[in-house]
C-alpha cells in the first residue's frame, strides 16, 4: 500500500447544501440544524459559530440530515466558520462510539474532544508582561507575589503570570492599569521539535530485541492490533514501547503514550529525552491554558509527534495517529468516574481501530480483562521474562502480625522489619516504608464518651492531619480545626487519635531512627509537581535514607539504592472486598514491591499482614503471578463476573433520602426482565452520603454477550425520574462506593 495521504483522506468534502446538522459541547445527544449561508461552505468536522438561545456557542458539523420537520425558512443561520483544522471522521467516530457505549449525551463527549476552545481561534500575538519599575500606588501582599515574580526580567503572560504567583487575573491586571506591569511583544510559541527515533538508541537484550521489533512491524503494518506488553518491573518494557514510538516516528506518523497521572513525573520525561533528544508534548491537568493551547493546536495541525499525557489525551485531535501505548494499563486512575464514566484503557482501544493503527498495553500485572483477551485470541502477546541487566527480582518474605506484631498498639513495625531497615540504614543503603492512607489518623476518637468525628456531608470518618492541625474528610474536602474537647460530651484532653496514617508512622520511625533523614510522600505533602520531582531527585541522589509514603510512590520510580520496602499494612486493600479488591492489591503491592533492588543490589520486600494465607499474600511470597491470575479468573468465571459477564451500575442521588430512596425503587420496579439478566438492589450505597447528596445503587448482571447499553436504555425509558434526582450509569464498574 502506498504511504496514505492521511491528512488528505481526513480533508472534508465541502459539499454546498443549504442546512447543516451541527453537535454542540453540551449535554445533549441530539445535533441541531442551522442553515448555512450563502457563499459559506461546510462540511462534516468543521468548527462553526451558531446561535443558541441568546449566545454563541461553537460547536462541530456533524453528518445526518438532522430534522426535515424543520421548515428551512424557520432555521437560524451558521453565525462563522472557524479557522481551524476540521475533527477528523475518526475522532467523530470516537465521540459517538464513547456516547453510546457509556450512554452520555454525545455532545458531553464532544466536549472532551474541544476542551480548548481557545485554541480554535488562530493564535493571537502574544503579550509578555515585564516589571516597569513604576510602584504602584498600593502595595498588597498579592501584588507583591506578582511584582517579585516579574523582576527577573522573565516577560510572561499574564495568565501564568498570574497562576505563577497563586494570584487572580484581577490582581495583574490591576498592576497593568496602575502602570507597574508592561506589555512587550512576545515571539510566536516555537513548534515542537520532532523527537529523533535514532537519537540515542540503548542495544537491547535479544528478548528486548525480539519484541521491539514485534511492535515495530506492527506500526509499520499501519492496520489495528492490540498487544498486551507483559513483563516484571525492570524488565525494560519503557525501552521496548520506546522503540515502536521510534518506528511510528519514522514512518512520519504521530504516537501518543497514555500514563496514569501519578506516574507522568520528570523521571519519565528525562528517559524520554535521553532517548529520543527532545521533550515529547504534554497532557494533563497542570499544564497552563497557554500551553494547552498550544499542544491542543499542535497536535490538530500534527506538528506534535509524540503526545504523552493522562486518559483525557485520548480526545486530542491527532490527524494521523500510528500508534497507542497505555502504560500502566491495569492501573485504576485508567477509569473516569465523574461526568462522562468511561475507562481509557478499553477507548484507547476503540480509538486505536478508528485510527488503524496499533495499540500496546504495557504492565508487569496486567488486568484480568486484559489477560483474558490476550487468552481469547484477541489481543496479541509479548513478554519480557526477566529483569534488565541480571537484576534479580526482589525477595518476599510475609510477617504474620498476630505472631510477630509490635509489642503495643501505639506503634506500627513489627521487629523483623525494623532489624531489616536498621540492617539497610547500617548497610549505606536506602529503605521504604508504604502505608497507603494519608494523614496522622484514619479515625479520632473521644476516650470518654466513644464519640467518633464523622464527615457531616458523607458517609466517611475525618482523618487527622497532624501538620495543618485539621480534620479533614477526604472524599468532600470538608476540614475542621481538631478541638480541645469532645463536641459531644464537653471533656477535655480525651480525644485520641486511631489507627494509623504516613504521618503518624513518620513519627515512630523519626523517633526510632532520629539521626536517618526521612521523607513523607503522600499527595498532600506535596503541593505541586514540582516538589514532587525535586523529592524523587534526592531519593535518587541519597539525600533520603528512608522514604514514607502512599501509592504515590509505587508509580514507575526507578531508585537504585533502595533494597528495602516495608508494606506496613498489607491487608488495607482487601477490606470491603470488592470484586476486584484482590486483583488490585496484588498490583498495588507487586507494583511497590518492586521499586526494590532494581540495579546491582538485590533487593528485599517484607509484608506486614493479618491474614498470611490470603490467596493475595500467598502469590506475593511464592512470586507465583501466574497462578494467583488464573485461580482469580477462575473464580470470576465461576460467578460469570467480568470479565466472563457483564456488570453496569446505576447511582441514584440526590438532597433527600426519602426522594432517592423511592426513585430507586421505581428503578427496581422497571428492571429488566430477561433471561440471564440479574438485577441487584437497590440498596444505599456504601457511600450513602457524599457531598450532601443521599445516594443508592442497583448493580445489573448480565451474561458476556448481551447488548447491555440496549437493555439499560430501555429500562431507564420506562421510569420516569423527578428532575431533582440524578442517576449516573456506569458501564464497566470499578468503584462499587
Ligand atoms: P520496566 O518499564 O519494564 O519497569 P524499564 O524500561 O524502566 O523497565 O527498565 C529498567 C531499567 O533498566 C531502566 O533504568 C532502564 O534504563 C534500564 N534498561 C532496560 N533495558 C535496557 C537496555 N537495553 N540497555 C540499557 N539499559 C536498559
Ligand atoms: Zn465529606
Amino acid at each position: 500500500m502506498a504511504a496514505s495521504p492521511a491528512n488528505a483522506a481526513n480533508a472534508p468534502v465541502c459539499v454546498r447544501a443549504s442546512r447543516a446538522s451541527v453537535l454542540l459541547p453540551l449535554p445533549l445527544d441530539v445535533a441541531y440544524d442551522y442553515r448555512v449561508p450563502e457563499g459559506m461552505d461546510v462540511a462534516p468536522g468543521h468548527f462553526v459559530e451558531v446561535p443558541l438561545g441568546g449566545r454563541a456557542v461553537i460547536g462541530v458539523v456533524w453528518e445526518g440530515a438532522g430534522d426535515p420537520a424543520v421548515a428551512e425558512a424557520r432555521l437560524r443561520p451558521i453565525a462563522r466558520r472557524l479557522d481551524a483544522p476540521a475533527m477528523t471522521a475518526p475522532l467523530r467516530r470516537l465521540v459517538e462510539w464513547v456516547a453510546a457505549y457509556t450512554l452520555a449525551p454525545r455532545g458531553s463527549v464532544l466536549r472532551m474532544a474541544m476542551s480548548v476552545p481557545e485554541a480554535l481561534e488562530p493564535p493571537r500575538p502574544r503579550t509578555g508582561l515585564i516589571a516597569a519599575g513604576t510602584p504602584p500606588p498600593r502595595l498588597t501582599p498579592a501584588r507583591a507575589r506578582v511584582l517579585a515574580l516579574a523582576a527577573d526580567g522573565v516577560p510572561r503572560e499574564a495568565m501564568d503570570l498570574a497562576r505563577e504567583a497563586a494570584v487572580g487575573p484581577a490582581v495583574v491586571r490591576g498592576l497593568l492599569q496602575a502602570g507597574a506591569l508592561a506589555g512587550v511583544p512576545l515571539p510566536a510559541r516555537v513548534p515542537f521539535r520532532a523527537p529523533d527515533a535514532g537519537h540515542a538508541a540503548p542495544a537491547l537484550s535479544p528478548d528486548q530485541q525480539s519484541a521491539a521489533d514485534g511492535l515495530a512491524a506492527k506500526v509499520g503494518a499501519r492496520t489495528f492490533s492490540v498487544t498486551l506488553l507483559d513483563g516484571v518491573t525492570g524488565a525494560g518494557k519503557t525501552e521496548v514501547y520506546f522503540a515502536a514510538v521510534a518506528a511510528a516516528l519514522a514512518a512520519g506518523r504521530q504516537a501518543l503514550v497514555l500514563l496514569p497521572e501519578i506516574a507522568l513525573g520528570t523521571q519519565w520525561l528525562e528517559r524520554f529525552v535521553a532517548r529520543f533528544g527532545t521533550e515529547p508534548a504534554p497532557w494533563n491537568s497542570e499544564l497552563t491554558m497557554a500551553t494547552r493551547r498550544h499542544v491542543w493546536r499542535a497536535v490538530a495541525e500534527g506538528r506534535a509527534p509524540v503526545v504523552v499525557g493522562a486518559r483525557s489525551a485520548l480526545f486530542l485531535p491527532f490527524p494521523d495517529l500510528g500508534l497507542i501505548v497505555v502504560d500502566e494499563e491495569h492501573d485504576a486512575s485508567y477509569k473516569q468516574e465523574e461526568g462522562v464514566i468511561y475507562h481509557a484503557r478499553d477507548m484507547a482501544v476503540v480509538r486505536a481501530r478508528l485510527a488503524a493503527c496499533p495499540a500496546v498495553l504495557v504492565s508487569a500485572t496486567p488486568s484480568l480483562e486484559t489477560v483474558a483477551n490476550v487468552q481469547d485470541g484477541r489481543y496479541a502477546l509479548c513478554h519480557l521474562p526477566d529483569r534488565h541487566g541480571g537484576a534479580s527480582l526482589p525477595a518476599v518474605t510475609v510477617l504474620d502480625m498476630r505472631r510477630e506484631g509490635p509489642p503495643d498498639r501505639r506503634h506500627w513495625l513489627a521487629p523483623r522489619l525494623i532489624a531489616a531497615v536498621e540492617a539497610a540504614l547500617a548497610g549505606g543503603e536506602q529503605a521504604m516504608l508504604f502505608l497507603n492512607r494519608r494523614g496522622y489518623a484514619p479515625l479520632t476518637l473521644c476516650r470518654h464518651c466513644g464519640h467518633r468525628f464523622a464527615c457531616p456531608n458523607c458517609t466517611a470518618w475525618l482523618v487527622e492531619h497532624r501538620l495543618t492541625s485539621r480534620l479533614q474528610c477526604h472524599h468532600c474536602g470538608f476540614a475542621m480545626p481538631l478541638p480541645e474537647a469532645c463536641p459531644a460530651c464537653g471533656t477535655a484532653g480525651r480525644l485520641a487519635p486511631c489507627g494509623p496514617g504516613v504521618e503518624r508512622l513518620a513519627e515512630e520511625a523519626a523517633a526510632r531512627w532520629p539521626r536517618a533523614r526521612l521523607a513523607v510522600m503522600a499527595s498532600d505533602t506535596i503541593e505541586n509537581p514540582r516538589a514532587a520531582a525535586d523529592l524523587v531527585r534526592r531519593m535518587a541522589a541519597r539525600e533520603i535514607d528512608l522514604l514514607i509514603g502512599t501509592q504515590i510512590v509505587a508509580k514507575g520510580h526507578h531508585f537504585p539504592w533502595l533494597t528495602l520496602v516495608g508494606v506496613v499494612d498489607a491487608d488495607l486493600g482487601l477490606a470491603g472486598g470488592d470484586l476486584r479488591a484482590a486483583e488490585r492489591t496484588y498490583q498495588l503491592l507487586h507494583q511497590v514491591a518492586g521499586r526494590a533492588g532494581r540495579a546491582e543490589r538485590p533487593g528485599r520486600v517484607l509484608l506486614q499482614t493479618y491474614v498470611p494465607e490470603h490467596p493475595v499474600l500467598l502469590a506475593l511470597a511464592s512470586g507465583d503471578r501466574d497462578r494467583f491470575v488464573a485461580e482469580e479468573l477462575e473464580e470470576r468465571r465461576r460467578h460469570a463476573m467480568p470479565p466472563f459477564g457483564r456488570l453496569a451500575a446505576l447511582i441514584v442521588s440526590g438532597v433527600g433520602e426519602e426522594r432517592v430512596r423511592r426513585a430507586a425503587q421505581a428503578l427496581a420496579r422497571a428492571a429488566p426482565v430477561e433471561e440471564g439478566v440479574q438485577v441487584l438492589g437497590p440498596a444505599p450505597a456504601p457511600l450513602a452520603l457524599l457531598r450532601g447528596r443521599a445516594r443508592w445503587r442497583l448493580l445489573m448482571k448480565a451474561p458476556r454477550g448481551a447488548n447491555v447499553q440496549r437493555l439499560l436504555r430501555a429500562w431507564l425509558e420506562r421510569v420516569k425520574v423527578p428532575a431533582a434526582v440524578r442517576v449516573q450509569v456506569d458501564v464497566d464498574p470499578y468503584s462499587f462506593l
